[in-house]
C-alpha cells in the first residue's frame, strides 16, 4: 500500500455540530463540552479529541467505534480522513 503518513487526528467540527438535530447531537454535545471545560478551551471552532473518546462515545451511542465514525462523518463532524484513526484501532 502507499503510505499514508500518521494517523489523523479526530477532528470535531462544531459549528457543524451545533447545526445538527439535538435528537442526534445532544449526547456528542454534552461530551464535547466536558472536554471543553476540562481543557479551559472554549474558542476553537473545531476540537480535536483523544482515540480513546471515540470509543467512549461509541458506548454512548450503542454503536461500534467504526459504525459511529461513519455516522460522524454522514453528519459532516468529522472528515473522512478520521476513517484512518479509527483502523489503527
Ligand atoms: P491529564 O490527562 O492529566 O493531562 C494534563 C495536561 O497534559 C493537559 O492539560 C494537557 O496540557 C496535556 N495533555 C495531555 N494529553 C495531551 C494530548 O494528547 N495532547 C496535548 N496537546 N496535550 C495533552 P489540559 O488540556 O488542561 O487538560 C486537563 C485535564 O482534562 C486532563 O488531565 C484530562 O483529565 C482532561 N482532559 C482534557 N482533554 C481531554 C480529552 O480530550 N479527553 C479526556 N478523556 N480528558 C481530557
Ligand atoms: P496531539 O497533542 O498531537 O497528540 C497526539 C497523540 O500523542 C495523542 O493522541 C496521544 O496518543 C499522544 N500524546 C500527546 N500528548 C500526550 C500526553 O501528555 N500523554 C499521553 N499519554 N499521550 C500523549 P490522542 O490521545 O488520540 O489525542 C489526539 C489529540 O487530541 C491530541 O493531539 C490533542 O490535540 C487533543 N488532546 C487530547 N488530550 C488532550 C488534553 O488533555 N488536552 C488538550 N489540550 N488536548 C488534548
Amino acid at each position: 500500500p502507499a503510505p499514508l503518513g500518521p494517523t489523523p487526528k479526530l477532528v470535531i467540527d462544531l459549528e457543524r455540530m451545533q447545526q445538527l438535530p439535538q435528537d442526534k447531537a445532544g449526547p456528542l454535545a454534552r461530551y464535547v463540552a466536558t472536554i471543553q471545560s476540562q481543557r479551559g478551551d472554549y474558542n476553537g471552532r473545531v476540537l480535536s479529541i483523544r482515540q480513546e473518546d471515540l470509543r467512549s462515545l461509541a458506548v454512548i451511542y450503542d454503536r461500534s467505534p467504526g459504525e459511529l465514525t461513519e455516522e460522524l462523518i454522514n453528519w459532516g463532524v468529522l472528515d473522512p480522513e478520521a476513517r484512518r484513526a479509527v483502523e489503527a484501532f
